[in-house]
């Protein structure tokens, strides 16, 4: 297994990426909120307007 990213082979340092570029990149993409985990689909992000409990 490599660097989720660009699937380089990773360093210890950076575990699981292969540099702090990478990590960096898988990071903006967690604050980016578009950070998907791979065992999910896309559309299960898709929440229904109708979960919310509390009106704003
Ligand atoms: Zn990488």
């Amino acid at each position: 297994m490599g660097c989720p990213i660009c699937e380089a082979e990773t360093v210890p340092k950076y575990r699981p990426f292969c540099s702090r570029r990478c990590a960096d990149i898988d990071l903006a993409r967690w604050v980016n909120g578009s950070y998907a985990v791979p065992s999910q689909r896309e559309e299960d992000q898709d929440l229904p307007e109708e979960e919310s409990p509390l009106p704003h």
